[in-house]
């Protein structure tokens, strides 16, 4: 549950949730509920009292601050109907630490030493206002502050000690290339065992995550699944885990000790950004040319005038020149280029928005496809860009 204005009013995005909930699962929590409300007492008491009732452990974040607005702890021990005791020890540390950086101490900060009666203190390494975890006929509340880098190191504090037996397992696994429905349409058509719990999440620029959930005595069904979803996507396969499209391509170059450069047009850079986001990308990657005009393709790239006359800049022709063009430039072992209509306008009668062609060469045999994504021009550009790199990846591992 988190506490605050900002986040229900939309003003910062609640990434303490999203960060909890991460760090719950991980450690073998079953997270049923996200909760969020505005800086208000009574709301804050009932949403406490709700879950209480439904669940074993309540984590909340927010409102634990000196402020007129801070309620957390004050809704917290009504709920209980518990007292808030003042904490000398607390309140000697908080005036010690804020007296170092400001003198004239406001009668406020007080409230952080406010203790809910029979809490077990969470200590803040970073911030004022110490965290709480409060026992209630066998289940749990911890409170913890709003500013992230507060909440972070003392819920890693707090999850160590809450660890609890896992007795199930996940596979996680991302596709690129082929749509969610297939993909969930092939696992319904298996029919695997209710043990199994299947979910998936799609990212148009990213690709298809899909995470198997099963309790150890079921879980070679859970991998059973996963081996036929890969047999059957081969090409589409990108990893296991926490990976990504760049990703797996830095690490198949990286073995290879290969290196790659690219020529981008409508991606304006997205496609060597992408791959530079990767510590260590120097390894494999030499550079890249934005030719985003004609004359950029022509002059720096090499790209024929006679091959954007006959065929324009959207082309099989001028992709192909644009990476024999990149290649030879920088001596790369492999390029890639990309040349397509991102729009709104700009399209021709035979080459509608979204149509982009792809190459990618290692300078004697060029792979180049054509493809056609009518979306939003950021989404498109997020998309081509991570679509190339797919294709080298594609590449090395010989599938095309
Ligand atoms: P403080 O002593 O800083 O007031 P607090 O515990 O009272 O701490 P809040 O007042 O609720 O916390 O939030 C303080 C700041 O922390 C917010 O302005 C925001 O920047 C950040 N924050 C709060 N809640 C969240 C959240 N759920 N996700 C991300 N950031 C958050
Ligand atoms: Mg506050």
């Amino acid at each position: 549950m988190t506490v605050g204005s900002e986040i229900v009013e939309g003003i910062i995005l609640n990434t303490n949730a999203q960060y909890i909930c991460q760090r719950l699962v991980e450690n073998g929590f079953m997270v049923k509920e996200i909760t969020c409300v505005d800086d208000d007492e009574e709301l804050i008491k009932n949403e406490v009292q709700r879950l209480l009732k439904n669940y074993d452990l309540l984590v909340m974040s927010g409102g634990l601050g000196p402020t007129e607005d801070d309620k957390t702890r004050e809704a917290v021990a009504k709920a209980l109907s518990r007292k808030l005791i003042l904490d000398e020890q607390i309140k000697r540390n908080i005036f010690e630490r804020v007296s170092r950086y400001y003198s004239n101490l406001p009668s406020n900060l007080e409230k952080q030493a406010l203790v809910i009666e029979g809490a077990q203190i969470v200590p803040n390494p970073v911030g004022t206002a110490p965290g709480q975890m409060i026992d209630v006929e066998g289940k749990k509340i911890i409170l913890l502050p709003g500013p992230p880098q507060e909440l972070k190191p003392m819920f890693e504090n707090v999850i160590s000690s809450l660890k609890i037996e896992q007795d199930f397992a996940t596979i996680k696994m991302l596709f690129f290339a082929v749509p969610e429905a297939v993909l969930d349409q092939f696992m319904s058509d298996i029919k695997v065992k209710e043990c199994v719990k299947i979910a998936t999440q799609a990212s148009f620029g990213e690709g298809v995550w899909i995470r198997l959930t099963a309790p150890l005595n079921c879980f070679q069904e859970a991998k059973n699944l996963s081996d036929k979803l890969i047999d059957k996507f081969k090409r589409n396969f990108i990893g296991y885990g926490d990976t990504s499209v760049e990703k797996a391509l830095f690490e198949e170059l990286k073995i290879r000790n290969l290196t790659f450069s690219v020529a981008e047009s409508c991606t304006g850079g997205l496609i060597s950004s992408k791959i530079v986001s990767i510590p260590g990308a120097s390894k494999i990657f030499l550079g890249g040319v934005v030719a985003y005009d004609n004359f950029v393709k022509v002059k720096v790239l090499g790209v024929r005038e006679e091959t954007l006359k006959e065929f324009g800049a959207v082309s099989e022709q001028c992709v192909v020149e644009m990476a024999y063009g990149i290649k030879r430039l920088t001596g790369s072992d492999f390029a890639i280029a990309v040349s397509g209509i991102a729009g709104p306008t700009g399209a021709t009668s035979d080459k509608p928005v979204g149509t982009v062609y792809f190459c990618v060469t290692d300078g004697r045999r060029e792979t180049v496809e054509k493809l056609f994504y009518p979306q939003e021009r950021n989404i498109f550009r997020n998309r081509v860009a991570t679509h190339a790199l797919y294709l080298l990846l594609s590449r090395l591992r010989g599938m095309i």
